[in-house]
């Protein structure tokens, strides 16, 4: 038996196998020795992807239907495409290997054909990106991407948020990371999914870890491989209690969240995107307090479509039935890296170009989401709310493009819903002038978790830091104080929606300060609201 320990994010236990997730290959420009044998296997590889691509037709068309089948096809037409293939040719013929020689033509060709006009030709660039994908795999030996095919444990050396929107949720038990840190959104998404996690773990990482038995305890941060019976007897019953700790607090469910005293408080979910609605159902949310709508924009080759949003948003607002959801703008920037915005890299990104810098800068990227939430709020309640404010010129200027596109959805004859439009309080300025911004907003919700890391001036991000992030100092105390005072004073709402909101610790200071929400992981909701109905303030 193999005894390890990490640092706990997520607590309950989980027994399962392992699966290791590797990061993709970094291709670098390594040279081949033989150039014939290195073509030789490039048309190897070509005749492999040709195969695949025609049993995946078959299996589209059967499953799905022709239509979406064509998708298919017209990757495969790539494989004849001569500029593509003679490009790849004449790489492999100056000495550069296969694999490096189709990621660089596939990249160039991709990148010409997202920046012509033309839609049709815009959405080739993403059939370049996976045939060249699908060519690298084969060419480099590389599993069929990840997969699991029964629930088990994920073992990893981290996981960018973008890597683990494409994990197949349902089959999670739990997450160990050798790097990632309690605040990064590895760790938030761990809470959203309900399920045990470690980071920082001193686990040795390798295959032949696959298919061992795992046992992880994130109630201690120690995870066992190989338990012996007696350990594993202990946990299963560890597992057990938890259970059943879990199953009493299903008396707090369907009921409202009123303290002793009276003072009610709405308990919302904070979730990524549609495939996530299933935990705030089982988590008994009273709406949704954080959409972090950029996940709809990770794990993919390209831009969504007005469209695409506008299903996703629709989806979640018709799924609450009318409860508040509070889709937040897109916070693309720092630890949220998607490579077809091209963001140049920076010294700083946490401080760099990110959240609503971004859409100010980049109004069509803006203007697609805000129509598609416009759309959608006419199938529910919605509000939308914007990330990383510093200033209130900031907020005069989304309000005017608000209006903006609310008249250009009008004038085409399309319904709009209400929508209150409220901000984030996550930078230190946005706190300072709360008082400003309250006349501006329909309400506040605090980012507790970048307040804390540019109040303190401590990187959310850096493991080494953890000890000294201290989301309980006084200085983000009296912060969220005079935030609710003043959002109180111009008579709008403030919630909290930072990982501080689920502090069971705080709940009665958060009631004292007199906040209207707290929208917590979807997991947490029951917890808090017998934390708030046992309250005394
Ligand atoms: C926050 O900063 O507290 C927040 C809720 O936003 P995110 O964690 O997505 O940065
Ligand atoms: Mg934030």
């Amino acid at each position: 038996m193999i005894v390890g320990r990490g640092r706990p994010v997520y607590e309950g236990v989980a027994i399962g196998r392992i699966y290791v997730h590797m990061k993709n290959q970094v291709l670098t420009d390594r040279k081949c020795s033989d150039i014939e044998k290195e073509m030789e296997r490039f048309r190897t590889a070509k005749e492999k992807a040709a195969e695949e691509l025609s049993a995946l037709y078959e299996k589209t068309a059967a499953e799905i239907g022709e239509e979406q089948a064509a998708i298919i096809e017209v990757q495969s037409l790539f494989l004849d495409d001569l500029d593509y293939i003679e490009g790849i040719e004449a790489m492999i013929k100056s000495g550069s290997e296969a694999a490096f020689s189709v990621h660089e033509i596939g990249d160039a060709q991709a990148s010409a054909f997202a920046a012509l006009d033309d839609d049709y030709m815009k959405a080739r660039a993403t059939d370049i990106r996976d045939i060249s994908d699908r060519l690298v795999r084969i060419l480099t030996g590389a599993d069929q991407g990840f997969r699991m095919d029964e629930p088990g444990i994920i073992v990893a050396e981290d996981l960018t948020p973008s890597e683990t929107v494409s994990l197949d949720k349902d089959k999670i038990l739990a997450f160990v990371t050798r790097q990632g840190s309690s605040n990064s959104h590895t760790a938030i998404l761990a809470r959203v999914m309900n399920i045990p996690s470690l980071v920082l773990t001193d686990i040795d990482i390798d295959q032949s870890l696959n298919g061992r038995t795992m046992i992880v305890d994130g109630f201690t941060g120690n995870y066992y491989i190989d338990p012996d019976e007696k350990t594993l007897t202990e946990m299963t019953a560890k597992k057990k209690s938890a259970g059943e700790y879990k199953a009493g607090l299903e008396k707090y469910r369907g009921i409202e969240s009123v303290s002793r005293t009276g003072r009610k408080v709405k308990l919302f979910a904070n979730i990524g995107s549609p495939s996530d609605l299933k935990y705030v159902i089982d988590g008994d949310a009273e709406g949704i307090g954080l959409l972090r709508s950029e996940f709809l924009y990770l794990g993919r080759n390209d831009f969504p479509s007005e469209d695409e949003l506008f299903e996703a948003y629709k989806s979640v607002l018709e799924a609450m039935g009318g409860k508040k959801v509070v889709i937040r703008t897109l916070d693309i920037g720092a630890d949220k890296k998607v490579d077809y915005f091209c963001l140049a890299p920076e010294e700083n990104p946490a401080l760099g170009y990110r959240g609503i810098r971004i859409c100010l800068t980049e109004k069509d990227i803006f203007r697609t989401q805000l129509r598609a939430i416009y759309r959608a709020s006419a199938f529910g309640t919605a509000a939308i709310m914007f990330p990383m404010i510093i200033s209130v010129k900031e907020v005069q200027e989304i309000k005017e493009y608000c209006s903006f596109i609310e008249k250009e959805l009008h004038d085409e004859g399309i319904a709009t819903g209400p929508v209150e439009l409220g901000i984030m309080i996550e930078t230190p300025a946005a706190a300072m002038i709360s008082d400003m911004l309250a006349s501006e907003v329909d309400f506040f919700s605090v980012g507790t978790n970048d307040l804390t890391q540019y109040t303190l001036a401590i990187d959310r991000q850096n493991e080494k830091l953890d000890a000294f992030y201290d989301a309980h100092h006084p200085a983000i105390m009296r912060f969220l104080e005079m935030i609710a005072s003043n959002a109180h004073s111009k008579g709008i709402w403030a919630g909290i929606c930072g990982e501080l909101a689920g502090d069971l610790s705080l709940t009665d200071e958060f009631l004292k300060m007199g906040y209207d929400e707290l929208s917590v992981a979807p997991s947490r909701i029951l917890e808090l609201r017998k934390n708030v109905i046992n309250s005394e303030v």
